[in-house]
């Protein structure tokens, strides 16, 4: 198998993207848009990691983006297409994990729906209830919000998904309910031989019965020799002790996941918004000296505007 290089850019300064899509053929990038869990948050203390709750784009080429959820860092990306003059006439689509706040409220703000020419598919969980589409609407409709999906001025298109595989344009996409409060799902996107895992909410101890350690084999195989595993570390260890109800998991868990599945990188993600720029620099490290005990060889705290890029490395010369 030929070598895969990892670049992790620290700020998204203007240009990097594209400066560092030159630098590598058939290379994806991974933006991260928004990090934070639970709830926005915008003390002064944790702006170096960011407050906008999720939103991580993939793009390839020859692919429309795809959106991993649709949290306040939607917004943030919508404004990045608005600015390179491509909100227009967009196209791409959206692996929605579950219908929490934190994972649904960028939507409606999110700019290329505001033109008429734009269309958006959304990949998410099936509902108990309903359809997606008809849950969704259940809570984007007056009074808690001025207007409905169809409201907007773009295509908004829902797709209902449980355990299962499917295409989106180049892309091939598993999808696995994974443990966490209400219908909860985690994706695998494989593009250009490059594999990419996304579990933003996992609760380790959410489940009666199971140990704090176990990982459910589902859980494995969807993150087995992934590039990049983005993985919900929401809690530290003191404070999973009160909140093991809430669905979320430790750094050590995330760290648990990443060796038992092999992955090549793993990203902290879903951060608590009462964790600023210190505690998590703390959480980063700490996850680090535990990762390098297992194996795994990159262990980093994800922030807003970091930009992944995973790729072979481009041809030198010759045929
Ligand atoms: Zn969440
Ligand atoms: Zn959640």
């Amino acid at each position: 198998m030929a070598e895969r290089r990892c670049i992790v850019a620290r700020s998204c300064v203007p240009g990097l993207l594209s400066s560092l899509r030159g630098l590598m053929s058939g290379a994806i990038t991974v933006t991260f848009h928004g990090v934070r869990g639970s709830t926005p948050c915008d003390e002064p203390h944790s702006a170096g990691i960011g407050g906008n709750t999720s939103c991580v784009v993939i793009e390839a080429e020859d692919q429309t983006p795809i959106i991993l959820d649709l949290g306040t860092g939607l917004r943030r990306y919508g404004m990045s297409l608005l600015k390179s003059g491509n909100a227009s006439d967009f196209r791409g689509s959206v692996l929605l994990s579950h219908l929490h706040w934190d994972h649904v409220q960028g939507l409606p703000f999110f700019e290329p729906l505001h033109d008429s020419t734009s269309m958006l598919d959304i990949y998410g969980p099936e509902q108990p209830e309903g359809s997606l589409c008809e849950v969704f609407a259940g809570f984007m409709r007056p009074p808690f919000f001025p207007i409905r999906p169809e409201g907007l001025a773009g295509t908004v298109a829902f797709h209902d998904v449980g355990n299962g595989e499917f295409q989106v344009g180049r892309a091939r996409v598993r999808s696995r309910w994974v443990r966490h409060i209400g219908p909860t799902l985690g994706f695998r996107i494989e593009i250009d031989g490059v594999a990419v895992a996304y579990v933003p909410d996992h609760g380790q101890g959410c489940v009666e019965g199971t140990p704090d350690d176990h990982v459910p084999n589902d859980v494995v195989e969807l993150c087995r020799d992934v590039d990049l595993l983005i993985h919900d570390a929401q809690h530290t260890a003191n404070e999973f002790e009160a909140k093991w109800h809430w669905g979320h998991c430790t750094p050590e868990y995330a760290v648990n996941v990443a060796s038992k599945s092999s992955v090549r990188r793993l990203a902290l993600f879903h951060h608590d918004p009462c964790h600023d720029d210190v505690a998590v620099a703390t959480i980063e490290r700490e996850a680090r000296d535990l990762a390098a005990t297992t194996g795994l060889s990159e262990v980093f705290a994800a922030c807003e505007g970091m930009v992944v890029t995973i790729g072979r490395p481009a041809a030198t010369g010759g045929r």
